[in-house]
C-alpha cells in the first residue's frame, strides 16, 4: 500500500494547499467566469508535470487533467468544482474576498486546493500507478445548467472507469468522512406560474376573476400533492418561495399573480408526478375560477445516485486507513449537485468530507455570508483522495 507514505508527503505540503486555498479564497470568480482561477490551477497542473491538460472543456473553462501511470490498469476520475457564489463575505478571516460582492461561500476553494495538493502527489509518484489518475477540475457548479454535463458531453470522462468526487461540509464534525449508498442529492427543479384572472374594483369581485384567491387555492391545493399523493418512503419537497399579486390599493382585485418555487425528489417516477400534478392542479383550479394559468417548469440537476459496490469498498478502505472513528454512513440530503450527470455515466461515489470548527456549535449554512471551513479538512479531503487511488490503482 502506498497510501502512507503518500499521505506522509500530502502532509508536508499542507502549508502550500492552504496557501491555495486562501489564494483562491480571496480571488473568487462566479460561474462561468472563472477565468483565473482556470489559469490558476492550469498553471499548478502544468508545475506538477501532469501528461494532458485540456481545458476551456464544456460549457465554460472546465479543466480535464490526465497522469498516465507507469503500469496499465483502470483509469480513475476526481472531481473538483472552482465556482464562487454572488454573495458579500461578511466572515471574519484574514484572507478575505478582494473581489466585491463575490465569495468562496461553498467551500469550493478548498475542493480546488485539495484536489490539486493530491494531484501534485500523485503526479509525483506516476511510474507506481497502475491505471491512470483524470483530474476533472470543474467550472460552474451553482449556476444552471452547470459545467458537468457539458464537461461529460465533450469526452471529460472518455476511457474513464470509475469516477469520485468530494463536498467539504461547514456544518459536519472536523475531518469525518461521511459516505452514502444511495441518493446524495435531489433531482432540484424550479418552477414558475403565472394566474391571469381579471382585475377590478374592490366592491364587485363578480365582475372579476380574482387571481390572488386563486393564486391562494392553487398554493393550499398543491400541498396534497406531497401528503397524500407521494409515496411516503419516497422524499419529495414542494416549497413555495414567492406569491406576489396585487397590492395596488386597499379596493382593487388582483389581475393577476406570479408564484414560483422548487421541487426536490430523488426518484425518477416521483419527480414526473409531482411535475404532472403541478400542471394538472394547478390549471384544473385557475380554470375553475375562470382564470388561465402559464406554468414553466424547469428540471435542473437530476439526483446523485452513489453505486453501493464502489460505496462499499470505499468504506473498507477508509476503515483501514482512517479507522472507525473517523467515518459514517449518512442518509441522502435534498440538495442539488451537478455532479449527478458524472454518476450517471459511470460507477463512483460522491462524499463529504466534515470542516466544522469544533468549537463552533452553530456554524454558518452555506452559502451564507459569514461560512467558514475548518483548513484541516483540506488535508483530509486530499487524504481521501489519495486513498481512493491507492484502492483502485495499486
Ligand atoms: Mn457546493
Amino acid at each position: 500500500m502506498a497510501y502512507q507514505s503518500w499521505a506522509e508527503e500530502l502532509k508536508q505540503n499542507f502549508d502550500e494547499t492552504v496557501s491555495w486555498r486562501r489564494y483562491l479564497h480571496e480571488h473568487p470568480e462566479p460561474s462561468f467566469e472563472e477565468k483565473e482561477t482556470a489559469k490558476f490551477i492550469e498553471e499548478k497542473l502544468k508545475s506538477f508535470g501532469v501528461d494532458e491538460i485540456r481545458t476551456n472543456v464544456g460549457n465554460g473553462y472546465g479543466i480535464v487533467g490526465t497522469i498516465k501511470g507507469g503500469q496499465p490498469g483502470p483509469t480513475v476520475a476526481l472531481r473538483a468544482d472552482f465556482d464562487a457564489l454572488r454573495v458579500k463575505e461578511a466572515a471574519d478571516v484574514p484572507f478575505k474576498s478582494k473581489n466585491e460582492g463575490i465569495m468562496h461561500a461553498c467551500g469550493h476553494d478548498g475542493h480546488t486546493a485539495s484536489l490539486l495538493s493530491a494531484a501534485k502527489i500523485l503526479a509525483q509518484h506516476k511510474d507506481e500507478l497502475k491505471g491512470n489518475v483524470v483530474l476533472l477540475h470543474q467550472h460552474a457548479e451553482e449556476l444552471l445548467p452547470g459545467g458537468a454535463k457539458s464537461m461529460v458531453e465533450e469526452g471529460a470522462l472518455d476511457g474513464v472507469d470509475y469516477v469520485f468526487g468530494i463536498h467539504l461540509g461547514a456544518e459536519q464534525e472536523l475531518g469525518k468522512v461521511l459516505y452514502n449508498y444511495s441518493f446524495g442529492s435531489a433531482n432540484s427543479d424550479t418552477f414558475t406560474m403565472k394566474v391571469q384572472g381579471k382585475g377590478g374594483h374592490g366592491a364587485a369581485p363578480h365582475d372579476t376573476h380574482d387571481a390572488l384567491t386563486i393564486g391562494a387555492q392553487i398554493i393550499a391545493g398543491l400541498q396534497q400533492v406531497v401528503s397524500r399523493l407521494t409515496d411516503p418512503v419516497k422524499p419529495a419537497v414542494l416549497t413555495f418561495a414567492g406569491f406576489n399579486a396585487g397590492g395596488e390599493a386597499y379596493n382593487i382585485i388582483a389581475d393577476s399573480a406570479e408564484i414560483n418555487g422548487t421541487v426536490r425528489t430523488m426518484h425518477g417516477d416521483i419527480q414526473d408526478m409531482i411535475e404532472s400534478k403541478l400542471k394538472s392542479v394547478s390549471s384544473g383550479i385557475a380554470e375553475a375560477f375562470d382564470a388561465t394559468l402559464d406554468i414553466d417548469y424547469v428540471r435542473g440537476y437530476p439526483s446523485i445516485q452513489n453505486d453501493a459496490a464502489e460505496v462499499n469498498k470505499l468504506k473498507e478502505k477508509f476503515l483501514t486507513v482512517f479507522g472507525e472513528d473517523e467515518i459514517e454512513e449518512v442518509e441522502g440530503a435534498m440538495g442539488g449537485e451537478d455532479f449527478a450527470y458524472y454518476l450517471k455515466e459511470k460507477p463512483g461515489a460522491f462524499l463529504r468530507v466534515g470542516a466544522k470548527f469544533p468549537e463552533d456549535d452553530a456554524p454558518y449554512p452555506h452559502h451564507h455570508p459569514r461560512f467558514v471551513i475548518h483548513e484541516q479538512s483540506l488535508l483530509r479531503s486530499g487524504e481521501v483522495f489519495l486513498a481512493i487511488v491507492d484502492e483502485y490503482l495499486n
